[in-house]
């Protein structure tokens, strides 16, 4: 079965805004992206032939400020998967009570297919298409799949060339030596760990147990590592990335395993663990598990295999509604990608912040911060969760559709 990430989100939007009793408007409103950009982009190859690329940007909804969110570089990127993730952030932003909307971007690619000075082309003509309808005051984009902070400095470069002045605010996740913050790298993965710490103290879960990371790219690895340095303990017993998966019910030790991946590639052979399936890492028994890999990796085909306590979603969509229902019926807990994966926009938002004012903060300072911002918005959740008596999404998707719906109204729009 395939799913369509647009249709997903929609649903949920609905949900919430029946529970909210939202009027059909403003519903309406909230079901689709306020502005969407399609833009084909040439890009000169190393052959020096010319390929035709197609690139999205989409502003979901600017009530809250201007449109935030990633521009992905991957190949099975389409309209409505630009549509769903822009949808997302939109409720990203307001759960974690940032001044600023959702958007999201994509090219259509194959990022290991393309060379490095190719992925530059192919991100300073994305800027040149894209120009008019981004900025630090109109939609700031950032990295996201396939994309990192030397995209995001090609791109600024391209922004900054076209509009004559210095903006680095224009992108976030930038290098420190032009404009970056300290903590961006790994936001995503410490917001994460933090609600995984306050949701183990309010479900009673024991937060030194085992855990499962699916996933080991950039927010996988750097949870695998923060999550014992946060948590002061806890044992690593499953890895997966897209060749396979390991196992080692004794332990796998973070730090080398990140190495490893490094010089190899994949997790595959790890010294002193077990080669198992992919999918059976997402099965692992254990007290949390990190989905940190693509949408839709969770789906009613494998919710009822899932034995984890607790599933902290640092990817963007990895379950299904049919899949949430499923967990939640088995008394799991999700801590939806809305909350738990918004500790990446937050630090984004840290960043274009000093970026404003050109003075910038030491690493602790956007920890703390960073821990405040998101301990906050996971007990909001839990608040809408017991007011309304929904799972946990649903209530993450309460208290920002609620939010947003609110700004809509007082700017007049509906
Ligand atoms: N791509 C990240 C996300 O999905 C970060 C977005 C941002 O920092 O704007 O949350």
């Amino acid at each position: 079965m395939s799913y369509n990430s647009f249709e997903v989100a929609q649903k949920q939007v609905l949900e919430a805004s029946v529970l909210l009793k939202l009027d059909s408007n403003t519903t309406e409103l909230l079901l689709w992206p306020q502005r969407e950009y399609k833009f084909t982009i040439p890009v000169k190859m190393d052959n020096k032939s010319i390929k035709i690329f197609h690139g999205y940007r989409i502003h979901y909804n600017t009530a809250r400020g201007p449109a935030k969110g990633g521009i992905r570089f991957h190949q099975d990127e389409t309209v409505d998967t630009v549509r769903a993730l822009a949808c997302w952030m939109t409720w990203k932003t307001a759960i974690a009570d940032l001044p600023l909307g959702g958007g999201k971007g994509g090219v259509i690619c194959d990022p290991k297919k393309l060379s490095a000075e190719e992925l530059e082309n192919i991100a300073r003509n994305y800027v040149r298409a894209a120009a008019d309808f981004i900025g630090p005051e109109k939609d700031i984009p950032a990295p996201d799949v396939y994309t990192n902070p030397q995209t995001m400095v090609w791109m600024m470069d391209e922004y900054e060339t076209i509009t004559r002045k210095h903006q680095p605010g224009v992108f976030t996740d930038k290098p420190l030596q032009v404009g970056g913050t300290e903590g961006r790298r790994d936001a995503t993965a410490r917001g994460g760990v933090y609600t995984v710490r306050e949701a183990c103290k309010h479900f009673g879960v024991n937060s030194k147990g085992t855990y499962v990371i699916q996933g080991f790219g950039n927010a996988g690895q750097r949870a695998a590592l923060l999550h014992q340095e946060i948590i002061g303990g806890g044992k690593l017993i499953a890895v997966s990335d897209s060749k396979g998966g390991i196992y080692n019910p004794d332990g796998l030790n973070p730090k080398e395993l990140v190495v490893y991946k490094l010089k190899n590639g994949n997790v595959n052979n790890f010294p002193g663990s077990t080669n198992i399936k992919k999918e059976e890492v997402l099965e692992t028994e254990a007290d949390i598990l990190y989905p940190a890999a693509l949408e839709n990796a969770i789906n009613e085909n494998n919710a009822d295999r899932i034995r984890a306590r607790i599933i902290c979603e640092l990817a963007n969509g990895p379950t299904t509604p049919e899949a949430d229902i499923i967990l939640y019926k088995n008394n799991k807990i999700v801590l939806p990608d809305i909350l738990s994966s918004a500790g990446g926009v937050i630090v984004s938002y840290f960043e274009m912040v000093q970026d404003k004012y050109s003075y910038f903060w030491p690493e602790d300072t956007v920890h703390s911060r960073l821990d405040q911002k998101i301990t906050k918005a996971f007990w909001s959740v839990i608040e809408a969760m017991k007011e309304k008596r929904v799972h946990p999404r649903l209530a993450a998707m309460i208290v920002g559709v609620a939010r947003v719906a609110e700004a809509c109204k007082l700017r007049g729009w509906i």
